[in-house]
């Protein structure tokens, strides 16, 4: 039943059936129309709020819960709801993986209108908690408020957050106690620096008024155990900088990458800055069978470090190396799929558009011994030419691992050119991926396609696929 209220709409008793995308959960009206959720789970029964209707669905709210799914588990986080981090965890976890199984098939399905081997069932992620080897907080002087606090009557401290970003605020930090997603010491470290830069009157960044010292900070434990911290500075206060990073250095001897940055830019974005060592070395290393990948600032690496292992096992296998192949590598990063499928492959040339990262892969190729590579910089539709393909060999595999975007049209079409034995496509947008199978169908059918988890609790999936030729 519908009740209408001033440009919203109260619908009673309502049965969530479905999760959806960017981790929504849909209903159903009686008359059939859809509703998107952003608070409940497939299985509650709810009254909902929603805005006035789009063209053909609502958006809303669950205002009262009647029933709650058997789907739901307790949240571990105290900060989960407010957080726009992990927003699956009131979610057990074979449910999510379960939804996002079926998202990435329904995307093939019904984005790519595919035609589906067998479905090798979603790989879950064995460490459901702790698992990201990076993460960024960011420091903001006035904190953000929860409900529950503004609510109260007593007085509450407003300064001073040391956190994430409010979803969609570029300004509001909610300070985070405690995150689930970084093994220790990333709570330590980032409590410690908080509480000395309080203690020491190092002031907060204030993002509208551009004002204060402390900006932003990054931490990376590799699998290995190496620790690389960058703190990121508005201003330059020599005096205060040292007291803080001597203080850090003292306290955390473990450190293996004690960098800073200062940047009076209005935007946070590290790229463009120069990094400065305070102590150890100007980069960590993380290890993969037996490869040693050297990762600094600015370097890129999967976030989830023995998921990925996973991820690439899975690649190698549907690419199925005799030994004698020449192999592509699109959008290899640095290099380290490349690196890894290389002692199967006769050689392997990556390509990719950020020239560090390519610096990245060329070093580490050589730091592993590794001859059979090659590595161009550039943006993949200009550089995967056919004059390209015709200095570098065409490949009797490819191996794709676009960015959310998915490729480039022209790539595609390259690919279809070139027509290879096998792509094997990684993605972590089954969307995109769909759209870019469907193209490529003309040529290629699916033969394998395996879903990977290497977010739990939130709605992120990868999903890799193996095209062979029709
Ligand atoms: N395969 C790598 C990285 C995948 S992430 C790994 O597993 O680590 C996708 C990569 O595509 C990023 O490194 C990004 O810099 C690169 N990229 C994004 N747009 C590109 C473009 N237009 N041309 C070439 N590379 C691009």
């Amino acid at each position: 039943m519908a009740r209408r209220k001033k440009k919203s709409y109260i619908f009673e008793n309502i049965e969530v059936v479905d999760a959806a995308a960017k981790g929504k959960s849909v209903a159903k009206t009686d008359d059939g129309k859809v509703i998107f959720l952003t608070n409940a789970i497939p299985g509650d029964i709810v009254d909902i709020k929603t805005g006035k209707k789009r063209k053909s669905y609502f958006e809303g709210k669950a205002i009262k819960f009647h029933k709650l799914s058997e789907r739901r588990a307790k949240p571990v986080c105290q900060h989960f709801g407010v957080c726009g981090g992990c927003k699956w965890q009131h979610m057990q976890y074979d449910s999510q993986l379960y939804f996002k199984e079926k998202e990435v098939i329904q995307n093939l399905k019904r984005i790519g209108h595919l035609e589906l081997p067998e479905i090798t069932p979603i790989l879950g992620c064995k460490k459901q908690y702790f698992y990201r080897n990076k993460m960024e907080f960011s420091f903001a002087k006035k904190r953000w408020l929860t409900y529950e606090e503004i609510q109260k009557e007593e007085e509450i401290d407003r300064n001073n957050a040391c956190g994430f970003h409010i979803s969609g605020m570029w300004d509001k930090i909610l300070d985070i106690e405690k995150c689930h997603l970084q093994e220790e010491p990333s709570n330590e470290i980032r409590n410690f620096v908080k509480n000395f830069c309080i203690d020491n009157n190092i002031e907060f960044y204030d993002p509208r008024e551009q004002t204060g010292l402390v900006r932003t900070m990054m931490i990376r434990i590799s699998s290995i155990g190496e620790i690389m911290l960058v703190i990121q500075f508005f201003a330059d206060d020599i005096a205060k900088r040292e007291l803080l990073l001597k203080a850090i250095a003292d306290k955390f001897k473990n450190i293996t990458s004690l960098q800073y940055i200062i940047n009076n830019k209005g935007n946070d974005s590290i790229y463009d800055q120069d990094v400065m060592l305070f102590k150890g070395r100007d980069h960590i290393f993380e290890e993969m069978e037996g490869l040693k990948f050297k990762i600094n600032a600015k370097s890129f690496y999967q976030t989830n470090s023995d998921q990925a292992y996973e991820l690439y096992k899975i690649t190698r296998n549907f690419a199925g190396l005799k030994g004698d192949e020449l192999v592509y590598d699109l959008y290899t990063g640095t290099g380290t799929i490349a690196q890894f499928v290389a002692k199967n492959a006769k050689k392997v040339v990556g390509v990719e558009s950020v020239p560090e990262a390519i610096a990245d892969a060329k070093q580490n190729a050589k730091n592993n011994q590794i001859d059979n590579v090659d590595f161009f910089v550039g943006d993949m539709a200009k550089v995967f030419t056919k004059e390209f393909i015709e200095q570098n060999g065409k490949p009797d595999i490819i191996i794709t691992d676009p960015p959310r975007e998915g490729m480039h049209k022209k790539v595609v079409e390259q690919i279809l050119n070139i027509a290879p034995k096998k792509v094997v496509y990684v993605s972590c947008n089954s969307a995109t991926q769909a759209r870019d199978l469907a193209i490529l169908d003309e040529k290629y059918k699916i033969t394998k396609t395996q879903a990977v988890d290497m977010f739990p609790q939130t709605h992120h999936v990868e999903n890799v696929v193996l095209l062979e030729k029709r």
